[in-house]
Formats: C-alpha cells, structure tokens, sequence
C-alpha cells in the first residue's frame, strides 16, 4: 500500500495547482494520474485566464459578467471568492515562470472574451493551457512532489455509515497501467479528485477520451451529490469532423461568423445585437444551429468563422496554432478560406458538491476543477473562467487538506433531509442494473483506516478478475457509443420531452448491456480494452444524471433550453439539481442558490448581449 499525507486525482491544472499548495504547506503529496500529467486535458485550452488586472477593471465587474453569464444559477460567495483571487492566482503564474504573451511595454496582455465587459483574458498565444500546463508541472518536479502516472484510480475507499455526512475517505483504489498492478492508495489528511470533465458522454465533443468522468462516478456511489449536472456548455465553434476547438479567442481578435447567404446572422437576425459574435456561448451555439436549421446553414451542418480580415501577422501572432488545426483537421488554409464551425460539447458546469474550501460532505474527499461544482459557472461558464477557476479552488483544496484553517465556509454541501424533493416521472427506473460482482459488504463497519483501503482493494480486484474471465458478452465499445449518440441526438443544444426521456431509456438499456460487458484483452499490462470498461461505467452514471436534471428542469436558464418551457422561471427555479445515489436509486432534489455573498448581492435581471 502507497501511502501520503494529501494524494491528488488528476494531474490537470487543477490537481497540479491543489498538489503544489499542499506541498507549501508541508504536506507529504503525492499525485495519481491516468495520463502523464503534462498530457492531461488542460493542455488543449487554447484561449486565456480571466482576472481584473488592470486599474480601471475591478474583480466586481469580473463577479457581475460571472453572475450575469451563469443566468443567476452560481452561488455569490464562490463568484467573490473567484473574481477576488484570480489576479494573485495569475501574478503567481507569471512568477513562476508562465509566458504570457505581451505588450510593447513588457506587461501581459488581455483580449475580449465573450460575455465579458471588459478585455481582461490573459493568454499564451493560442496554447495557453500547454504553456500552463509545463509552468505548474515544472514547480511540482522543483517540489520532488512524488508523481504516479499512468495510474488509474477506480474506487474511493470510504467508510460506509448510512449517512454520507458521517462517513470518511481514506484513499482509493488504482490499476497500474503499466503493469495491471491493482493496488491501494492510503491518504493521512486527505483525497482530492481532480478528475477533469466528462465530455466522453457526447459523440461530438472538444474533450478528450479520457474524460469520463471518473471522479464524479466515483465521489456520487460514495455518497457525494452531484449538481447541476444538466448544465452542459456547447461550445458555438468546433471543427465538424473532429470536434476540436476553434478558440473564442479567434471571435475575441475579431473574427465573424457568416452563414451560407454570406450574412453577419448575428446582427442580422438579432441574436446579439450589441455583441455579436462575442455574446456568451450558450447563445451563440443557439444561433448557429437556428441557422442551420432554417436552412441557411452549409451542407445542412456548419456555419462559418471567418478571421482572414484580421491579416496574416496578427493571425500568426496571436492565432497560430488555429491555422495548423484548421489544416491538418479540416483540410481548410484559415489565412485564405473561412473555417467550417459548428456547436460541440465543451464543458460540465455541473459536478461534484463542494464548497468554496473544495471540501465535499464525506471528510477528508475533496474535489476541484471541472470534476467539481462550488458553484461558480452555474449555466453558462463565461470562457477563460475555467481555467482561473482551477487555481483558485485548487489551491484552496490543497491548503485545506493540508490542515489549513480556511476559516467557515459559506456554502453549504451534503443531502439535506429537509430540502424539497424532485417530484418526476421518469420514464424508466435510474441507478444500478446488476453489480458485475456482487459487492463485499461494503467496507462492513470497518472504520481503521489502512482496513478501509484493504477493504476497498479486494473489492476492486473481484471487480477486474470477473470482468477478465468472461469469455464473451458486449464490448464496452457499443455500449459507449450508444450513450454517446442518445445524448448528442436528445440531450443536446435544444432539448424537449420527448427526446430526454428516449435518451433515459437508451442509458436504461445500455446500462443493462453493461451487466454483460466483458474485456477481450485478457492481458495485464497498458490493457486499454479494461480501462475502457471501466470508464464506460462512469461515462453511464454522467450520462444518466445529465439526462436526469434535463427532465427535471422544466424552465430555459443558460445553456439549458427546453423546447415546452421557453422562459426562464426564476419563482421556481433559482435552485440547484442535487442528485444523492442511495444505495443505488439516484435520489434528486434541490438547494436553494445563494445569491448573497459577503460583499455582493445580487438581483437576477435579463441576459442581454
Ligand atoms: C479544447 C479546450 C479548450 C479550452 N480552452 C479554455 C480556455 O482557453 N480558457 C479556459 O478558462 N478554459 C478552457 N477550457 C476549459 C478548461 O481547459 C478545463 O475546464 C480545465 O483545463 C480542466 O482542468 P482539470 O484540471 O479539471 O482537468 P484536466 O486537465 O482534464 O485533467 C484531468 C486529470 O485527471 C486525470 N484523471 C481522470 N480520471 C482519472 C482516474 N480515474 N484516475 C487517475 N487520473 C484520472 C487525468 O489523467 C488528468 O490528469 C478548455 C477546454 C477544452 C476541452
């Protein structure tokens, strides 16, 4: 058994950020990742960091486009805590060695970004997230911080009281990829799950394939609610065969958005007339596919983004890395033609209950980045908001798992007995289907904490050797793509009844597939087909609880639109989608959201742009 003071799932902005802070305060960390951590998913971001830098932005204005963009679904005291810490969060970058790119006079520079009020996205070129990515993962070699890559965490080993609030997280559970090696992981102070997002659950999406959300599986069967997890940005510019993304920061330079009659459409048909193409994503996503759908789309699919006017120097400067992705991806030269663009999955607003210390309601689970939801983005993240967002409840799980007294926090987590329940007709049952092994007891009152892990160990290798003993079945492969296809058909951009609960019942179905998955890789080491099946399950929970709040959510608030319920109902809906997984029966209900933060109060108006 590994054994630390503070372990850290993920080695993504967000892991990196927690693992250093805890490392400042002389915790013994160690960080576990599936992926080599300068692989990990934050790489890809493209675009920037949003934080009030300069003297005539302020972090209130930063809270205001935050609030208004989440369509008054983000709880106040996270926004503060964000709009108030971003600034340090970026200065330390800069001194830790972050190239951002620069002014004449040597200071960093900003751009727009939509659905901000003023240009305060720092960024790298368009590689912002590799460069971040390098500047953390170099002060995490400097701090010797011990590094498990390619090791892939399964389960979480947690007491099992029958309230979560009473239970306890002492480690997990993790394959060696390597070698197959399944071995237990054992945290003195505690676990963070850095786990990034979960964009596998769609078929057309910015994510990578190892974003299955893990970590969100993992901390909802321990007994963590999830959040929000409808709350899905569709990100408005994506290349149409692949997915890959087309950063804001071409629409942030000037770059503009025609449809196939050569037209502006969102001036010309009134879909932000003050901010065009730089209104919020979930209304340009909206746009495109009104555009598309009315038949003035190109081949029934994609609109344009055109960036050629913006000429070659500034494009080389600023956009590089969108002219090689715009060529090797769709075959297009963006110095000469528009580039092919259309709405992809991009980001979970929704995930793991945390509060503004990263702390969950089992002590000693943390959770931050985009695995977790404190709430800040609520419906619709603004971009260059995620990455911000990383450092500073990154760092705030690692201080706080490291023993720092962060002082109360002001938003609460944990089931509430007495909160209001969802009242839905869903059209099939949700949760478990068949346990692929029925589970040892639980941990069976074991409440030693070296016993916990132990416990959670030979579950975990029952789990892997049925799974590889079976000579046939469905492959996880066809049960993954079913999801994957349900949800981008129904769960998508625009969604209606009809449509969620057809995509409930192929989750329904592919769930009982799963009973049957079996591996045909019989082999130990780098076996791609077990983990596969592995993440699969999580991909399935994810699945189910984004189309579970979409049904539920019988309102059109940011990023979530409903073809029956066209207006926004802030009488009834200023409130969180809470999912608690009670002995396998997904159990939703609500929490009211916090409007009030310590400085800022804010009253929901209008979104316009
Ligand atoms: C293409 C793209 C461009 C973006 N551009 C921007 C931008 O310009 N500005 C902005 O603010 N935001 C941007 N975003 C969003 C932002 O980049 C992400 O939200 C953020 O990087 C997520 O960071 P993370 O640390 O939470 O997760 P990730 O960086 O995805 O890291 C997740 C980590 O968890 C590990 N992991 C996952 N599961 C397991 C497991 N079971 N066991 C062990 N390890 C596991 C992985 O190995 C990985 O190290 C962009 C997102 C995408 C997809």
């Amino acid at each position: 058994m590994y054994e630390h003071d503070v372990l850290v799932v993920g080695g993504g902005g967000a892991g990196l950020r927690a693992a250093i802070a805890a490392h400042e305060e002389g915790a013994d960390v160690a960080i576990v990742s599936k992926i080599h951590p300068v692989r990990s998913h934050t790489g890809a971001a493209e675009g920037g960091i949003n934080a009030a830098l300069q003297e005539d932005d302020s972090w209130e204005d930063h809270a205001y486009d935050t609030m208004k963009g989440s369509d008054y679904l983000a709880d106040a005291p996270a926004v503060e805590t964000f709009a108030q810490t971003s600034p340090e969060e970026v200065i330390q970058l800069e001194h830790w060695g972050m190239p951002f790119s620069r002014n004449e006079d040597g200071t960093v520079m900003q751009r727009p970004f939509g659905g901000l009020s003023y240009p305060r996205t720092t960024y790298a070129g368009a590689e912002t997230g590799h460069h971040l990515l390098h500047t953390l993962y170099e002060q995490v070699v400097k701090r010797g911080i011990d590094v498990y890559q390619e090791w892939f965490v399964t389960r979480l080993a947690v007491t099992d009281e029958e309230d979560p609030e009473d239970r306890s997280a002492h480690g997990f559970v993790a394959i060696d990829v390597k070698s197959g090696e399944v071995a237990g992981f054992k945290a003195r102070n505690g676990v963070i799950l850095a786990t990034g997002g979960a964009g596998q659950a769609y078929d057309h999406t910015t994510n990578a394939v190892s974003l299955t959300g893990d970590g969100i599986s993992m901390a909802y069967r321990a007994g963590v609610p999830i959040e929000d997890m409808e709350m899905i940005q569709f990100h408005p510019t994506t290349l149409p065969s692949t997915g890959v993304l087309i950063t804001e920061g071409v629409r942030g330079e000037g770059g503009r958005l025609f449809n196939s009659e050569g037209e502006r459409f969102m001036f010309e048909y009134g879909y932000a007339t003050n901010d065009g193409e730089l209104a919020s994503r979930d209304v340009v996503s909206r746009a495109e596919l009104t555009e598309v759908n009315e038949g003035r789309g190109i081949n029934d699919e994609y609109v344009y983004l055109d960036m050629r006017h913006l000429g070659e120097e500034r494009i080389m400067d600023r956009l590089e890395n969108i002219v090689h992705l715009a060529e090797d991806f769709e075959g297009v030269n963006a110095l000469e033609e528009p580039m092919p663009v259309k709405p992809g999955q991009h980001y979970m607003m929704g995930g793991i209950e945390t509060n503004e210390h990263g702390q969950t309601c089992i002590d000693g689970l943390y959770a931050a980045g985009e695995t977790a939801c404190v709430s800040l983005h609520g419906a619709n993240r603004l971009g260059g908001n995620a990455l911000p967002d990383l450092f500073v409840f990154g760092a705030n799980a690692g201080r706080h798992a490291a023993g720092v007294d962060l002082g109360d926090p002001m938003i609460p987590v944990g089931p509430d007995d007495d909160a209001e329940r969802a009242d839905v007709d869903w059209p099939v049952e949700p949760g478990a289907v068949e346990p692929v092994v029925e589970e040892p007891a639980a941990d069976g009152g074991v409440t030693d904490p070296a016993a916990v892990v132990e416990t959670a160990v030979e579950a975990e290798k029952a789990r892997i050797d049925e799974l590889l003993s079976r000579e046939d079945g469905v492959e996880h492969m066809e049960i993954r793509k079913k999801v994957q296809q349900a949800m981008t058909e129904w769960v998508n951009v625009f969604r209606e009844e009809e449509g969620i609960k057809k995509a409930l019942k192929e989750i329904r179905e592919a769930r009982e597939m799963y009973s049957d998955v079996y591996v045909t890789d019989k082999s130990r080491t780098f076996n791609t087909d077990l983990q596969h099946t592995l993440e699969t399950e999580s991909v399935l929970d994810v699945a189910e609880s984004i189309a579970m709040g979409a049904l539920a959510r019988t309102e059109f608030r940011g990023a979530h639109w409903r073809k029956e319920h066209q207006e926004r109902k802030d009488d009834e809906w200023i409130k969180h989608t809470m999912l608690s997984w009670n002995d396998g029966e997904p159990e939703m209900w609500y929490r009211p959201v916090l409007l009030e933060g310590e400085d800022t109060e804010w009253e929901p108006k209008e979104r316009s742009y």
